[in-house]
């Protein structure tokens, strides 16, 4: 039986991630939380930190399994298998060889499910240790995503998250390839003839890969909602070329021109990286006044932090981490103006509005198809459904 984290539970799952900084002193963190809890409980750590660190996990006190990018999906083998006296036990193979596609959604949500159908990345962007982390590119098939969105319909979900790790590049097939078997746009018509559900987002979308023709489609959708989350790191050139980004500043304001010409009313999420070397004051400058210029809703803002193994670990100068702190500061400050500037300019306009179940302490929530977060006293009836919605 699944159970909430701060319950009393037999196994605890501790999913972790590279991008997160200190993944090593917050896996520790969560572990000791489990012994005083649970002391008699398994604990087995999975993602991409597993992935690239495993020797240094399982050394950590209470841990009994460490799983690998491939392994992960063989959880319940595994633990059959374990007792909680047995020393740490790793199953990861090398990043090499996880070369099958393995398709999942989650579970924890009924409105909205994330649904996987890419992973991986054949991208070398000069921070990121995800390829290292999660293998190449590969993806499920149209076929395959067709089925799976009509079982979670069939489960009374309204709306689906497609993700993957570099979502744009799906199609090079199950063990991925160098060649496109299928692509993104194909997908997203397929998905949207289908009527097998009321609504799509698209999760995170590479600049390069969002297809003037993907925009206009969207724009004349009946299932996929005018919200787009694009990866822009640096509003640098020279930022961006030392990033290794495959598009440079022009490319990515074109694109958020033409989706705001097509859906005025779109939302437009970003994420953004502080700090990397070489950024000076006025490269900073740069990037932050042309954010301030284009027409976006949010901000997702990272503080650049070294990662073994990577390109960007050799470049230079170094930025003092107290400056990537402020930086991230001001940026998480034009963030929060962007969005209220987006949801003022909807206010009195009638939206559709996706409510979730939960009632917390009396109100529920829900989002618009333009990714406006709305708050409403509790209603039974409103649960999953979609209701017109004045902003
Ligand atoms: S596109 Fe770049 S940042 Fe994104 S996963 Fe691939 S290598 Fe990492």
């Amino acid at each position: 039986m699944k159970k909430e984290f701060d319950e009393v539970a037999d196994v605890y799952v501790i999913n972790t991630c590279s991008v997160t900084e200190n993944a090593d002193k917050e896996c520790r963190q969560l572990v000791r939380r489990i012994q005083r809890k649970a002391p008699e409980a398994l604990v087995v750590i999975t993602g991409c930190y597993a992935q690239l660190k495993p020797t240094e996990i399982a050394a950590i006190p209470g841990v009994n399994l460490v799983l690998g990018a491939a392994e992960k999906f063989n959880i319940a083998t595994h633990l059959k298998e374990m007792t909680n006296n047995d020393a740490a036990k790793i199953c990861s193979c090398d990043i090499e060889d996880v070369n099958v596609f393995t398709a999942s959604h989650s579970i924890n949500e009924r409105t909205r499910i994330f649904l996987k159908v890419q992973d991986g990345c054949d991208y070398n962007c000069s921070f990121c240790t995800i390829p290292m982390a999660r293998g190449k590119s590969r993806s499920d098939s149209i076929d395959n995503v067709l089925k799976n969105v009509a079982s979670i319909a069939e489960g009374g979900a309204k709306e689906i998250v497609l993700t993957g790790i570099n979502l744009g590049d799906f199609g090079k097939g199950y063990t991925g390839g160098r060649k496109h078997e299928e692509n993104f746009f194909d997908l997203v018509k397929a998905l949207d003839e289908s009527n097998l559900i009321e609504r799509f987002r698209i999760s995170s979308i590479e600049p390069n890969l969002l297809s003037n023709e993907l925009i206009e489609f969207v724009a004349n959708s009946k299932h996929f909602m005018p919200h787009f989350h694009i990866p822009l790191q640096s509003g640098s050139n020279e930022i961006l070329a030392a990033m290794r980004r495959r598009y440079r500043k022009e490319l990515y304001q074109e694109k958020v021109g033409l989706i705001k010409t097509m859906m005025p009313h779109a939302c437009i999420g970003v994420d953004v990286i502080v700090g990397f070397p070489g950024e000076s004051d006025p490269l900073f400058k740069e990037t932050a006044e042309f954010l301030q210029e284009i027409d976006i809703s949010y901000l997702h803002v990272f503080t650049y932090s070294e990662r073994d193994h990577t390109h960007a670990l050799s470049l230079q100068p170094v930025v003092p981490i107290n400056i990537r702190h402020d930086r991230n500061k001001i940026l998480r400050q034009l963030s929060f103006t962007k969005m209220q500037q987006f949801t003022e300019a909807h206010i009195g306009q009638t939206r559709k509005v996706l409510f979730e179940g939960a009632n917390k302490n009396g109100m529920m929530e829900g989002f618009s198809d333009n990714y406006i977060k709305v708050t409403s006293p509790f209603k039974a009836t409103w649960e999953n459904e979609i209701v017109d919605w004045v902003i």
